[in-house]
């Protein structure tokens, strides 16, 4: 393993030492960082401008190294060189020396590649970055990243001569270097840290002797301080999160390791039932409920040692697009406080984008994940039916139904879901996945992408469709082939999805009788159901409920629902067709950025319309993600846009991979 390179191994923290690798605690880790908290910040904002004169579309950094001054040498001129060129001379941008404090940091890109590797890449001096890259290579990347292009060089820096030099002396010198990895690549804050959440993250890792107690405070009055705008949480829980940390805390203290997840403070949808906190299901049916047992998901994410902060706001039961329709209080969304978030799980994707929560779950019906997860530019990944159990949550369309993470990185979507995913004996449509199917870059010449010609039509947002076409495009830059296919059946999938969702909805919602839960209200029995569920129930909860028992009705059941059943067999066909031909397809997740606050509330069909790429997935019984593609700029506030990855059945590993070469 080359020096400098990241070790994760998911929960111990090493230093290595003249090669040699050694286990480090966290409070060590935490001792060696804590003096130059500050520092750091300023540094990595440093690296970032450096990084970006590189003409990458890096975004986001992370700390590898953390030397002792020892091992750097002084020049003639007064500068300094590293001991080798994984540590600072590799191009100049990736260390900073700190002579008076006696340290200096060395950061990766989130290429998840050393920048000198990202410039032998481009330039052909390696072609592979999982190679190592020798002393005559690296003299080549020298020469091009100072010659060609230009980089704007620390003061520090040393001339290319000396850093030659350096690289010379590599070989000879025994270095001692600590190299840190760990708690910022794989310990409780995850992978990759995008620049935009870069701060807080930092402030969280490196505050307060990394104690979670104060990891989770920080969170806690975040929520308590901003999300009177936001509006993304229903409850929150303080006290029974204090608790939890504070026995992670004692647990570290007492030497014991941590799980990955171990005190990540995240958020759940507000539907997904969490032992002994409410679940209102974003219903005022339901608004004192107290869940009396954990969703399956919520057990696996418990025993992985994860902090529930709070639920998130939804729209009531799942059904909507905007987070308009939840009996309490419309969500908004943070980044632009006059739109919305997206549905149904805006509440969750407001929150993780707001930085209110590490990440959330949320549930997926018709694209109530990746909508939102497109609109609030995070991402969203809802996994084939039945890969993740849905005992524990709240039936809406229970043929549809699937729960997911809503995260800010792909690599956290990746944690997430392995953590809560297979089979569960509560559920008995879950089942394991065992699709091992992997992608990565080397392979990106065998990929065939398919771009539906029905998803770039009239009516979607032309920003939109020019920025998918973009991230499409830069695929096929990078070898991939990209095929136009045909999925002529999309325009009946809206309809399709509204009479089955509405139907199943109506026989689903029937428990909500005002006898067995929450609001009850009426003298007699008919009394008791009309005035329950005419005023426990919001408006479009109560036009679903008529359109189901109405398409269910035996008049009108062949008419609507048997057709509708018949129309799922024929979209499923066509896409089984196309995925003969294609790995993945392609398309924009909604066909337009986040919406204003009431522009389609008087207008459902209009509503709906927003899922139009999104339902099929669900009805085809496939996987598909969301991740951030680009913004737009729409009165002049800029808005991101999601791209919609979509794999076969059980390929979710497929389809994160490949989502991550874009996102990178
Ligand atoms: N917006 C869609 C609906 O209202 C999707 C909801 C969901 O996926 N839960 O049904």
């Amino acid at each position: 393993m080359a020096p400098g390179s990241i070790h994760p191994n998911g929960k111990k923290y090493e230093i290595m030492n003249g090669g040699e690798i050694e286990e480090i605690s966290l409070e060590q880790l935490t001792k060696v960082l804590k003096p130059f908290m500050k520092e750091v910040a300023e540094i990595e904002d440093k690296a970032i401008t450096q990084i970006r004169h590189f003409g990458s579309d890096i975004n986001s950094i992370s700390i590898t190294n953390v030397i002792p001054m020892g091992n750097f040498k002084k020049a003639n001129n007064g500068e300094y060189y590293g001991p080798n060129p994984w540590h600072g001379s590799s191009t100049g941008m990736n260390t900073w020396v700190n002579p008076t404090k006696n340290v200096a940091f060395c950061f990766r890109c989130n290429a998840g590649i050393n920048v000198a590797k990202a410039i032998a890449l481009q330039e052909g001096i390696m072609n592979n970055c999982g190679e190592d890259l020798n002393k005559e290579g690296f003299k080549k990347v020298l020469k091009v990243a100072y010659e060609k292009y230009r980089l704007e060089r620390p003061k520090n820096e040393l001339s290319i001569e000396k850093l030659s030099e350096a690289l010379d002396e590599w070989e000879e010198e025994k270095t001692k270097t600590v190299n840190i990895s760990g708690r910022l690549e794989d310990g409780i804050f995850f992978s990759t840290i995008p620049v935009k959440y870069r701060d807080k993250y930092f402030f969280v890792v490196f505050t307060e002797d990394g104690k979670i107690i104060k990891v989770v405070n920080n969170y806690l009055e975040k929520i308590k301080n901003e999300d009177i705008k936001v509006q993304s949480f229903l409850s929150v829980y303080e006290k029974r999160a204090l608790v939890q940390a504070k026995k992670i805390d004692d647990k570290i203290a007492r030497g014991e390791k941590i799980s990955l997840l171990e005190g990540v403070p995240v958020s759940i949808k507000d539907i997904i039932l969490v032992k002994g906190m409410k679940c209102t299901g974003g219903s005022k049916i339901l608004e004192n409920y107290i869940a009396p047992y954990n969703a399956t998901c919520i057990n696996k994410l418990e025993k992985e040692g994860v902090i529930i902060l709070g639920k998130n706001n939804l729209d009531e039961f799942a059904m909507g697009s905007s987070t308009e329709n939840s009996g309490f209080k419309p969500t908004r969304n943070p980044l632009v406080l006059s739109r919305v978030p997206g549905g149904s799980s805006g509440g969750s994707t407001a929150a993780v984008a707001a930085d209110f929560s590490v990440f959330s779950l949320g549930s997926d019906t018709g694209g109530s994940i990746r909508q939102p997860a497109s609109f609030c530019g995070v991402v969203g990944l809802k996994p084939t039916y039945g890969t993740v159990s849905r005992y524990g949550l709240m039936a809406y369309s229970s043929s549809l139904d699937q729960i997911g993470p809503i995260t800010k990185t792909i690599e956290d979507s990746r944690i997430v879901f392995n953590a809560i995913k297979g089979k569960d004996l509560m559920d008995s449509t879950s089942v394991d996945n065992n699709n091992s199917s992997r992608f990565n870059l080397d392979k990106i010449k065998n990929l065939i992408i398919g771009v539906p010609k029905e998803y770039f039509i009239e009516g979607v947002d032309p920003e939109v469709s020019r920025l998918v076409k973009g991230s499409i495009k830069k695929y096929e830059d990078l070898g991939a082939k990209v095929k136009e296919v045909s999925l002529p059946y999309t325009k009946y999938a809206i309809p399709t999805y509204y009479i089955i969702t509405a139907s199943e909805a109506s026989t689903n919602l029937a428990r909500y009788d005002g006898v067995k839960y929450g609001f009850s209200k009426g003298e007699n029995l008919k009394e008791l159901y009309f005035q329950s569920r005419g005023k426990g129930f919001g408006k479009e909860v109560r036009r679903r409920i008529m359109l189901g028992t109405y398409a269910l009705s035996s008049g009108y059941y062949d008419a609507y629902y048997l057709r509708a059943q018949k129309m799922i067999k024929l979209i499923q066909k066509q896409f089984q067709e196309v995925f003969k031909t294609v790995d993945v397809i392609m398309s924009p997740t909604a066909p337009t950025p986040a919406f204003k606050i009431g522009e389609k509330t008087q207008d459902p069909v209009k509503m709906y319309l927003s899922d139009i790429f999104t339902v099929s997935v669900n009805l085809a019984g496939l996987c598909g993600i969301s991740v951030p593609c680009g913004e737009v700029e729409i009165d002049s506030v800029k808005l991101p846009v999601g791209l919609q990855i979509i794999g076969k059945p059980f390929e979710e590993d497929m389809i994160m991979d490949v989502a991550q070469i874009i996102e990178k």
